[in-house]
């Protein structure tokens, strides 16, 4: 996705060089950091390497992703297929620039509201890239090839990750790509390999086989999402067999080349090929720190060029610099990282902050899309807490009639001891909004009791928690603790 709008961003020489915070990286750690440092009246200077804000998030990441995945669904039907059948389609013939469209636009929409808000709250922008010179000081490659200096009080590194790219594997950005590429200018190819079944990989997966593109997933482990609850994934795993999807699980990458009819050939370690016309490589991603230099202000990274931080602080080992969102590592979250960049914003300025609450959820938007927050059915064996769960399917709900779903649940687990809510893991349509009532429950520490008596809108498919509930309730003690 180009944008050209360098004429938004302050000249390098108008900036002033000294700032109370300097944030380098404008995605959802350093976006949050810096509005709220200035809300605290604080000079706050960001600084992106790319010509337009937003970071990874906006630009090739989570609002790209999410957005293809909303236009597939709506140009495929594939949310009418219940009713209509699995022939149905709103537009046949779907191609690339039927995704690029919509993407664009919204692109431009994201980036102009962040724009904005960076206006309103006073916080300079700054484009070029940032090299440290010393603990204080970075030195600014701006576009035109001018350098700047600037310094800050306090400095948060903010520069997220970038894709993994092995040199054995032979991308051209067109056949083989990763998912910066993939995003960049959509095609819909035949046939499709993805590696990597993380949650970019699946979700990748699962958008492209919507569109009927024949999609290879190869996972070098035996299993993958292993996270999630393992209910939730064998469901997954069925509706995509069941669509077709191919799983080639367990089995490393030995080679990936083209054949003489462009094909891309990928031979798996247990002599397995896999032909397709396009492949997705998404195993992994490296953190963006190669080019700080982070050893003139004394920092060092892992293997993944990700840094360590105090996890309520978010201090690395030089304490006025501080790290966020997806380079210091799990869980790697837009939601996640704009937490930990206010965070950081607020203990470098003597703010106190709340404790950061127990489970946040994980969304996967993948088709179908998957989310969970709390204990896992496994984890909570793994630590022998007496438990019950409840199940309820989308299609014992009347929503889900009037929906035309078919297919997803709901599946809540529950502490025989205090009643107290422990987990709650959703695949389904609008499993990502569906999570929140479930959170709330969980970060109160509310009980099975909760879903029992309270009333719920009615048709909704958050009535799945009441079914799910009293299907747990019928198998629990009577009594409350
Ligand atoms: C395909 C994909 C889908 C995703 N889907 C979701 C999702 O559905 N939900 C979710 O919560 N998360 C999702 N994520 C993760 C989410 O995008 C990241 O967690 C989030 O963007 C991390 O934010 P960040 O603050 O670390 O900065 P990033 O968004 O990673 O941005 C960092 C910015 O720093 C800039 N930068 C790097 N180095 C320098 C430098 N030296 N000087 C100046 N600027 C620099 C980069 O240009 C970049 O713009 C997805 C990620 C990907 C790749």
């Amino acid at each position: 996705m180009k944008q050209d709008r360098p004429e938004q961003w302050i000249p390098a020489d108008s900036a002033v060089d000294h700032y109370e915070l300097v944030v380098v990286g404008s995605g959802p750690s350093g976006r949050r950091a810096a509005v709220q440092a200035a809300k605290l009246g604080k000079s706050v200077l960001v600084i992106e390497g790319r010509k337009r804000v937003g970071g990874v998030s906006v630009h090739t990441g989570t609002i790209p992703s999410k957005t293809l995945r909303e236009t597939v669904l709506n140009l495929s039907g594939w949310r009418e297929r219940g009713f209509y059948g699995r022939s149905y389609r709103v537009k046949r013939n779907i191609d690339g620039d039927d995704l690029g469209n919509r993407l664009g636009k919204t692109l431009e929409h994201e980036i102009d509201v962040l724009e904005h808000q960076f206006q309103r709250n006073g916080v300079r922008t700054l484009s070029g890239f940032a090299r440290f010179v010393d603990p204080h000081r970075l030195v600014v490659t701006c576009p035109d090839g001018s350098m700047l200096m600037v310094s800050g009080e306090r400095i948060l590194i903010a520069v997220g990750t970038v894709p993994h790219r092995p040199s054995d594997i032979p991308f051209d950005d067109r056949i083989i790509l990763d998912s910066d590429a993939v995003i960049e200018a959509p095609r819909v190819p035949r046939s499709l390999t993805v590696i990597g079944a993380g949650v970019i990989g699946i979700e990748y997966a699962t958008i492209f086989s919507a569109l009927d593109v024949a999609v290879t997933l190869v996972e070098p482990r035996a299993t993958f999402l292993d996270f999630i609850d393992r209910e939730i994934i064998d469901e997954f795993v069925h509706q995509l067999r069941d669509r077709g999807v191919a799983f080639r699980t367990g089995s490393q990458v030995a080679s990936v080349t083209r054949n003489e009819e462009g094909q891309v050939v990928t031979t798996l370690d247990d002599g397995r090929i896999v032909r397709s016309e396009m492949l997705l490589y998404a195993a992994g991603r490296m953190g963006a720190t190669a080019s700080l230099g982070l050893d003139a202000c004394g920092l060092a990274t892992d293997g993944r060029g990700r840094l360590a931080v105090d996890p309520v602080t978010f201090q690395t080992s030089v304490p006025h610099i501080y790290a966020a969102g997806d380079v210091i590592g799990f869980p790697s979250l837009a939601s996640t990282s704009m937490e930990q960049g206010r965070i950081a914003a607020c203990h470098a300025f003597g703010l106190p902050m709340p404790p950061a609450p127990q489970y946040f959820p994980y969304g996967i938007y993948a088709v179908p899309e998957i989310s969970t927050v709390g204990l896992s059915e496994q984890e909570v064996r793994d630590k022998k807490i007496p438990y019950e769960c409840g199940i309820a399917r989308f299609r014992e709900t009347s929503r889900g009639h009037i929906m035309g779903l078919d297919q997803g649940l709901m599946k809540m687990i529950f502490s025989l001891k205090t009643r107290r809510l422990l987990g709650v893991h959703i695949i389904g349509e609008g499993a990502t909004e569906l999570i929140h009532i479930g959170q709330a429950v969980l970060n109160l520490k509310g009980t099975i009791d909760y879903f029992i008596e309270n009333t719920f809108n009615y048709p909704t498919l958050a009535e799945a928690y009441k079914i799910a509930a009293l299907d747990a309730w019928n198998r629990m003690p009577r009594d409350k603790a």
